[in-house]
């Protein structure tokens, strides 16, 4: 595997009940690899949301635009790295996730854009943005 480049701040320290930050979603245009070192994390996969619990020396990878949400179901401090490739893993423009649409009255895919220090959503499938 050819690993293009690393984010900065790719190791990460989860307390029981804890979960990664930016709840579930994707990036269109770079595949993301969890490495679990101790502990158990878990995951959602998909739009189904599918669970996938990942042991301590487990690797669990994302393909591009595949949306995912991972968190510390277990009692013990999960630790390990995440890679993302290629480029840097906050590239908001490419960022999407999923989110309740008023306009829609459910569940759909949102742009996600960073405006005022604060997330902005916008639907793709009637283009309402919620902040
Ligand atoms: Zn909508």
């Amino acid at each position: 595997m050819l690993i293009q480049s690393t984010t900065a701040d790719s190791t990460f320290v989860l307390e029981p009940g804890e979960s990664f930050s930016g709840g579930l979603h994707t990036h269109h245009d770079q595949e993301e690899v969890f490495y679990v070192e101790s502990g158990t994390a878990t995951f959602e996969v998909g739009v189904e949301r599918e669970e996938v619990v990942v042991d301590a020396g487990e690797l669990i990878r994302f393909p591009p635009g595949e949306f995912q949400k991972g968190y510390n179901d277990g009692e013990a401090t999960v630790e390990g790295w995440a890679l993302g490739t290629p480029g840097a893993s906050h590239d908001w423009d490419e960022l999407q996730s999923r989110a309740h649409c008023p306009e829609c009255d459910a569940e759909t895919t949102q742009d996600v854009a960073m405006g005022d220090g604060r997330f902005e959503l916008t639907c793709t499938e009637c283009g309402t943005t919620q902040g």
